[in-house]
């Protein structure tokens, strides 16, 4: 199988889709923007063994390459598009084909999002590349950079169970409902696209969490220029994960693990009004702690646990695995 059927046997589907000028099969994808409404453009690259093992499910693979570009537009309360897919295979594995196509698709079609091209090639190791363009009103995408102090600090979701999922996926532990759980967290994010649109107009910065939770508002309040801190005791766990790893492991999960690709972000809106934009996307939104000061300082962030102080930065944080 080449690589021209390759594209056409799995990444050409039919699309009506009337800002497609020029969609797969011509040497570039032409698109046509609607006016008065501004770009997002975003781009991550998933490599075999450092970002998913490669034992994983083909459709999960495809779709979690979706689901983490889905949730940067998502950060930015945008509105995804387009995508552009770079694929390099060592081989072309018909089922494995098979099955990431259709969990790229299925990705794709919870937020109508419509492949528009790509490219293929032969390579060592596989790696997928995605480009997602998305689209908000002008001047509305939200960003990690208006954070003040006294607003409050949001989390959605349950952070740190797909780290945990991942882990348990390379310990190889028994199959159970609390493990599947878990391994499904990190296979399968749930881009929060449409709660990234609810909370716009509340929000005054926002980040996705990829690296981990105290990272990426760590990552937040310097690109606001303010300090913050959050309360542990608050943080969201979920209960297959303090079931499974403990809660003092939960929350080095949470606070550390990454993959969550649950939202973050910061308002001053009342707790009805976030709690109203929770009920109505049926995910969880915390309030876990607070904007403080303007600040410059490199420690932007301070844990407490119960009240006390918890150094998450010297000793708090353990590497597992
Ligand atoms: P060129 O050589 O002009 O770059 P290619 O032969 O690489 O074009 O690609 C042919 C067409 O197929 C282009 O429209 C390209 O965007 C599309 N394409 C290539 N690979 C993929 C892919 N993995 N998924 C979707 N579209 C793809
Ligand atoms: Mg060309």
């Amino acid at each position: 199988m080449d690589e021209f059927e390759i594209i056409r046997r799995y990444f050409e589907r039919a699309v009506s889709d009337d800002s497609i000028r020029v969609g797969i099969g011509d040497d570039g994808a032409v698109l046509r923007p609607d006016p008065g409404r501004d770009l997002i453009c975003v781009i991550d690259t998933l490599v075999a063994e450092v970002h998913f093992p490669k034992s994983l499910a083909p459709a999960d693979i495809g779709y979690r390459s979706v689901a983490v570009n889905l949730s940067d537009i998502a950060a930015m309360a945008g509105r995804p598009r387009w995508m552009l897919l770079a694929l390099t295979l060592s081989d072309a594995d018909p089922a494995w084909l098979e099955g990431f196509a259709n969990g790229l698709f299925t990705a794709a079609e919870e937020f109508d999002l419509v492949l528009v091209g790509g490219d293929t090639t032969r390579g060592k190791e596989t790696v997928i590349s995605i480009q997602i363009l998305g689209d908000v009103g002008v001047d509305q995408a939200l960003t990690r950079g208006g954070a003040e102090p006294g607003d409050l600090i949001y989390v959605t979701g349950t952070p740190g169970d797909a780290s945990a999922g991942l882990a348990v996926l390379h310990s190889g532990a028994p199959r159970n409902p609390d493990v599947d759980y878990l391994v499904n967290r990190f296979a399968r994010p749930k881009a929060r696209v449409h709660v990234g649109q609810a909370i716009a107009a509340q929000a005054s910065a926002a980040i996705d969490l990829s690296d981990g939770l105290f990272s990426d508002i760590e990552k937040l309040l310097k690109a606001s220029g303010v300090s913050g801190s959050i309360e542990l005791a608050e943080l969201p766990l979920s209960s297959p994960l303090i079931k499974l790893m403990g809660e003092d492991d939960a929350l080095r999960f949470a606070l550390g693990g990454g993959d969550d690709y649950e939202l973050c972000f910061t308002a001053t809106a009342s707790a009805q009004v976030i709690q109203d934009i929770a009920d109505q996307h049926a995910v969880a939104i915390t309030c876990i702690g607070q904007v403080n000061d303007r600040s410059a300082a490199a420690t932007a962030l301070v844990c407490t646990r119960n009240g006390d102080e918890y150094d998450y930065q010297h000793g708090g944080y353990r590497h597992f695995h």
